[in-house]
């Protein structure tokens, strides 16, 4: 999956404020299936930290920013 495929709609938005990152489109695309309550249609989770799409994002207290994220389970252990 590549969200900045060429000529797709798909980029990532942030679903709340300090809330997760989503894969999303305002248009219905490959990869961004599912309509949101807001505007447009959102797909996988992305990872605050690695920025890739995964199945699931956890919520951590990211320290090098000093608020609060949302990161892979990869990224979270290492954030421990
Ligand atoms: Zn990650």
């Amino acid at each position: 999956m590549t969200p900045a495929a060429a000529g797709s709609t798909v980029g990532t938005k942030r679903m709340w404020a300090n809330g997760p990152l989503r894969l999303w489109s305002p248009i219905r695309a490959s990869g961004c299936q599912m309509p949101l309550a807001n505007s447009g249609f959102g797909g996988a989770y992305v990872c605050g930290a690695c920025l890739v799409p995964v199945a699931g994002v956890y919520r951590v207290f990211d320290r090098l920013q000093g608020q609060q994220s949302w990161f892979c389970a990869m990224c979270k252990n290492r954030a421990k």
